[in-house]
């Protein structure tokens, strides 16, 4: 009898700690992980080049397939951490700045040949840039200096995936992914960058209490319909999220824009805020799974994206806490 109770306890034990590492399991894979930084756009004094040269040795801006930050119907890291363009097979691959080889996977059996290259240009800080699905020029190293007429590697061919560039910027140990567009902000054939990410240029005019920020994502899949294949499409809407002097979270939603997808309004007009009220807040675009035009989303169960962003996967509303761990704030005029 006493044995049988020493088992029963025993087996308690056991069945409590799996429920607890099970618990821990799921926390540590959290959807609200951090995967993104955002930072203020900065009026960055040295422009990237493009990673693709035509046959004439010509910048060339391909086209972009997935955006940053764009919730999307692949697998893969959902919303997309990093930016696709459309380069064919074989093609050269430049760095988008001179600087140094700081990490690189020569294997390409998975089509995941990767090289980040840091680069001092004149920011605080140095940034990371990566390159994913190429497969590197024999030869080149870590540690090397590299510059951008000179070619780092070729795309890969089919594999795994569609064979294309994934780029983007990422901090120093590549976990955190950082928003692309104003690297890129000279760029007309890229809408000054707003091609790369799925937010761009938000704005905040403390006269006016005007908030303007760009917003739509591009096709994951070819659309012969659209732009040479992949289309630039608009949000269903975007949705303001704001808390008034540390009061209770609301929301509203606006779904006109212009037709550069800016999206503009007034924000003491839709929060009923006065003069010198504090306003914190957060915006998610949704992609809209029912268009007409963005056949390629279908019924995409995840549907929205964060501005800032910061989680990993995270659902359409967010909990106080995480709300006000991401949120800015800004001051009515
Ligand atoms: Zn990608």
């Amino acid at each position: 009898m006493r044995k049988h109770t020493y088992f029963r306890t025993r087996y308690m034990y056991f069945l409590v700690l799996l429920i607890i590492l099970s618990i821990l399991c799921v926390l540590s894979a959290s959807e609200y992980d951090r995967a993104f930084i955002q930072m203020p756009t900065v009026n960055m004094s040295l422009q990237a080049l493009s990673p693709y040269k035509n046959s004439e040795g010509i910048e060339y801006w391909p086209l972009c397939t997935s955006k940053n930050n764009q919730p999307r119907y692949v697998t893969g890291t959902n919303p997309h951490q990093g930016t696709d363009l459309s380069i064919n097979v074989g093609e050269l691959i430049y760095p988008i700045f001179d600087g140094e080889i700081v990490y690189m996977n020569k294997d390409i059996s998975k089509q995941l040949g990767h090289i980040i290259i840091k680069s001092d240009i004149g920011y605080e800080e140095p940034v990371y840039i990566e390159y994913l699905h190429v497969a590197p020029i024999q030869g080149l190293d870590v540690n090397d200096f590299v510059y951008t007429s000179i070619p780092i590697a070729t795309i890969d061919e089919y594999n795994r995936y569609d064979s294309h560039l994934h780029i983007g910027r990422v901090n120093e140990d590549r976990t955190l992914h950082y928003q692309f567009y104003d690297l890129f902000s000279n760029v007309t054939r890229w809408k000054n960058g707003s091609d790369l990410d799925v937010f761009s240029y938000p704005n905040y005019n403390n006269e006016t209490n005007m908030f303007s920020i760009t917003a739509y994502v591009s096709s994951d899949t070819e659309n012969l319909d659209y732009y040479g294949g992949y289309g630039r499409f608009p949000m269903k809407h975007i949705t303001f999220f704001y808390s008034v002097n540390h009061g209770t979270w609301n929301s509203f939603y606006i779904s006109q824009h212009d037709e550069e997808f800016t999206y503009s309004f007034n924000v003491k007009q839709l929060t009923g805020a006065k003069s010198n009220d504090v306003i914190k807040y957060y915006i998610t675009a949704t992609r809209d799974n029912q268009s007409l035009f963005d056949t390629t989303f279908k019924d995409a169960p995840y549907t929205v994206t964060y501005y800032p962003a910061y989680y990993s996967h995270p659902s359409s509303t967010l909990t106080k806490e995480q709300a006000e761990r991401i949120a800015l704030s800004l001051t009515v005029k």
